[in-house]
């Protein structure tokens, strides 16, 4: 098959090293990649949200297939490009049309899917500029913390959790009066705060049935012990010990199968990825958030533990015959560390060197934000370089992890020493 992977971070890489294993790959496209995409097949210099620009390649290069990594381009609707133009409607996408996309691009319709479809989730209310006053009145029925979320898509950073009544409603005001993220801020989503351990669980479905893959578990703050500034993700592990075969059971028949039904009733197609952000509260699951796409560092564990062929699986969700496929997982525990740039996730240098790499023989070196330069491989991001290892339990997986960072070296480069720190 001839395939074009669409983004340039470590879950593409992941999918790249996958698809690369496939018997049914003949040639695979990475647009734009990274420095370790290229080993795996070749990078194009496009953008994933210049439609016209994949059209071209897409024809000219008799692609057959698309798989979409990032959310913005699915957000923007490059599914139902492809289904709208006559020569390119024939070709597979992997990853839902822009309807479905806002399961992801907007909480207030993830909200309300939940509500319809009865999946557990926290209790909330939307606001606009003019229900500001009735906001107001929300928040002061609610005890602390206050949860106001940003219904559109706003970099990870629209979701402030306070623990005050008046900056709660200060910060309302200021989302909802004054756009502190644009537009993404003119509808707000004020939520009942859950307390709890987070994990993320992933399915592959063709809009009829669907594939569990493993969970995973990430650490989002950039400083040890999960405080200080959020980042896109400073490591990752599975699988989640406490997400036994009782736990996922309950995840499966209140959430998933819940939420692929929904999607039915509802009339939304949806072909890809289901990232469901859980909570475990007192061993009850509930959602914190769809997204639309695998996670990242997330997909630098989940794909390393998947046996089966993913490119067999993809070709079983554009064809809807997802049931008739095997999937297979490895028993062994899998461990990412994210190395990033000195500074981020605020201002950060790119363009580092990075030594070492050609040395590492115990891990998995996934690329998040490299270069090329000649031979040379260069930071191009604040997140740069998602270390993976197997073991048979996580902490001989970190333990792997933790032993070949010690082989690289960038100038300025930064990791969390403890990763799997609540969980091993
Ligand atoms: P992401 O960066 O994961 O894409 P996002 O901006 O889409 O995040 P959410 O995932 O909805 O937003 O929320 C971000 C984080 O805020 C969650 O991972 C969780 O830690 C916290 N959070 C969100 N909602 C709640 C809630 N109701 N109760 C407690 N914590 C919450």
């Amino acid at each position: 098959m001839r395939v074009l992977l669409l983004g340039s971070g470590g879950r593409e890489h992941a999918l790249a090293w996958k698809i690369a294993q496939s018997s049914a790959l003949e040639e695979l496209f990475i647009a734009p990649g990274n420095a370790g995409t290229k080993n795996h097949g070749k990078n194009v210099d496009i953008k994933p949200s210049d439609f016209p620009a994949i059209k071209k390649f897409v024809l000219e290069n008799e692609i057959e297939i698309v798989i979409v990594g990032p959310e913005d381009p699915l957000v923007l609707g490059i599914h139902d490009f492809f289904l709208n133009d006559d020569e390119l409607k024939h070709i597979g996408v992997v990853g839902p049309q822009q309807h479905a996309a806002q399961l992801e691009g907007s909480k207030d319709f993830a909200k309300e899917f939940m509500k319809r479809h009865h999946i557990p989730t926290a209790k909330y209310e939307t606001f606009t500029k003019d229900t500001l006053e009735k906001g107001y009145a929300f928040l002061e029925s609610m005890s602390a913390p206050y949860v106001l979320k940003a219904d559109g898509l706003a970099a990870g950073k629209g979701v402030l959790i306070l623990h005050a009544l008046d900056e709660a409603k200060k910060e309302l005001k200021n989302m909802l009066a004054d756009a502190k993220f644009g537009a993404a801020s003119s509808k707000v989503v004020i939520e009942q705060f859950l307390s709890g351990i987070e994990l993320s669980v992933f399915v592959i479905t063709d809009g009829e049935s669907y594939k569990i893959l493993p969970e995973a578990k990430d650490y989002k703050r950039i400083g040890e012990g999960d405080k200080g500034l959020n980042t896109g993700g400073m490591g990752a592990v599975s699988p989640v010990p406490f997400a036994d075969a009782t736990f996922m059971d309950k995840v499966e028949n209140q959430i998933i199968i819940p939420t692929i039904k929904g999607l039915k009733q509802d009339n939304i197609p949806y072909k890809g990825f289901i990232f469901f952000g859980l909570i475990n509260v007192k061993n009850e699951p509930f959602v914190i958030e769809y997204n639309c796409r695998m996670g990242d560092p997330e997909t630098e564990v989940v794909i390393p533990r998947l046996k089966s062929d993913l490119l067999d699986l993809f070709e079983g969700v554009v064809t809807n015959t997802l049931s008739e496929r095997d999937i297979q997982f490895d028993e062994r525990s899998v461990a990412t560390v994210m190395m990033v740039s000195g500074g981020y996730p605020e201002e950060y240098e790119k363009g580092k060197q990075i030594f070492g790499l050609n040395s590492i023989t115990n891990s998995i070196v996934f690329h998040a934000g490299t270069t090329s330069d000649g031979p040379a491989v260069m930071s191009a991001g604040g997140r740069v370089l998602a270390v993976t290892s197997y073991g048979k339990n996580l902490d001989s997986a970190l333990e792997k992890s933790y032993a070949s960072i010690d082989n690289i070296e960038f100038e300025k480069a930064y990791y969390r020493k403890d990763i799997g720190f609540d969980v091993v």
